[in-house]
């Protein structure tokens, strides 16, 4: 605490000691090409082979094979989509949702622009899509269907299972951005039927720039950058080995640590909801009650802006966000927000706390000391805050 309290997980994340020391001898020591056949590549190809079966085992892939390596999930949703819908010969419709991230909603107009027909289902108050909605919008010509696993600024766990059965029974490829929820949520590509995932590495506390995607074996997908064929032909490109390496111990870690982290983290955050909740009038938690992220919790306050709130707790030494930092750039309210139902006004009174690893009970509890006397100064200054609401304490 001493250090501040970081409440920013979803956009970044430390690098694990124990990933740093592996990568550490590739750096140094094994630095040789894991193509070249002489003994220097002997290491970093057992490497490369050793980090696929740790990112399989995380998610329950069949095969080592089945994952590749790219540069983050950016990549790995380009490869996926962008390689399915260009390979497919006559079926030209997309399925995704109108909340998903920046990446994938941009790869889907890139799409769109070349001819395809992009379907965005909407969501529902709390961010989920609507099953019966998803299954009326299948057509003959649906190739694939790309969903988050979860939302990375309101935490909504999408009914993922339910769409990978949807989408098995109807012949249609099923992609997964799981940036949000891998580490988090106990994921599993074989019982919930997905055939593409992508994430980045940054997500279960390893190095930043290296990323998965898991292809299902018999998937068809073309490369979208053409080379020298590394990653069975599907990502050309000299592999960043001591980056997979520390994917590889990240993604052992997160499978050892994943359901004592949940269970921690989840307690963490109802504090933190029933707190805030229960402490600030006029304060709403946005999001899915039950069917969230665990370590996530989002919520909004009228009458005053995110930005002023941020840069308030920022001085008492409380780092948190306002939605995405891929898109913190823009002034524009949040589309997820807006997509939920939220006024431009909610949406731009509204505040993330994303918990990880170093979050501790007294960490939630400065928070819940300090953010009711914040919100209080914020509203008196505040010319949308009506008479009453001061009169009615
Ligand atoms: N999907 C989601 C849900 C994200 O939050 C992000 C950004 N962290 C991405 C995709 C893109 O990931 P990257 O920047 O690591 O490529």
């Amino acid at each position: 605490m001493d250090d501040g309290i970081y409440m920013d997980y979803s956009a970044g994340k430390p690098l694990e000691a124990r990933c740093l020391e592996a990568m550490r001898p590739y750096f140094l020591k094994h630095f040789g090409n894991p193509s070249s056949l002489h003994l220097f590549g002997g290491e970093p190809r057992q490497a490369l082979q050793r980090a696929r079966e740790q990112v399989a085992q995380l998610i329950g892939a069949r095969l080592p094979e089945e994952i590749l390596f790219t540069s983050g999930a950016t990549e790995s949703s380009n490869l996926a989509i962008k390689g399915v819908a260009l390979r497919a010969r006559g079926k030209n419709h997309v399925i995704t949702s109108e909340i998903e991230h920046v990446s994938v909603l941009n790869i889907c107009k890139f799409l769109e622009n070349q001819g395809f027909k992009i379907t965005h289902l909407p969501v529902d108050r709390f961010g989920m899509v609507d099953l019966e909605r998803l299954t009326a919008e299948v057509r003959d010509e649906t190739i694939l269907i790309t969903l988050q696993y979860a939302n990375n600024e309101i935490g909504t766990l999408q009914p993922i299972a339910e769409v990978g059965e949807l989408a098995r029974s109807r012949g249609i490829y099923f992609h997964v951005d799981a940036v949000a929820a891998v580490g988090q949520v106990p994921i599993d590509v074989e019982r919930e039927k997905i055939d593409l995932l992508s994430f980045s590495a940054n997500d279960l506390y390893g190095p930043k720039g290296v990323g998965a995607l898991y292809v299902r074996k018999g998937t068809r997908v073309i490369p979208v950058m053409q080379g020298g064929g590394q990653e069975f032909g599907l990502r050309s490109g000299t592999e960043d080995i001591p980056g997979i390496v520390g994917l590889g111990v990240a993604a052992e870690m997160a499978r050892e640590e994943l359901e004592g982290e949940a269970q921690r983290l989840s307690r963490l955050r109802d504090k933190l909801i029933e707190g805030v909740t229960g402490r600030i009038r006029n304060s709403y938690l946005n999001g899915h009650p039950t069917r969230r992220l665990s370590n996530n919790a989002h919520f909004r306050f009228d009458y005053i802006e995110g930005e002023s709130l941020i840069l308030s707790l920022s001085m008492l030494g409380v780092a948190a966000a306002t939605g995405s930092a891929c898109t913190s750039k823009t002034l524009e309210p949040s589309r997820t927000l807006l997509r939920i139902g939220l006024t431009e006004e909610q949406a731009h009174g509204s505040l993330l706390f994303a918990l990880g690893k170093s979050s501790t009970e007294a960490e939630v509890d400065y928070i819940l000391d300090h953010l009711p006397k914040v919100v209080d100064r914020l509203r008196a200054m505040s010319p949308f805050t009506p008479k009453e609401y001061f009169s009615g304490r």
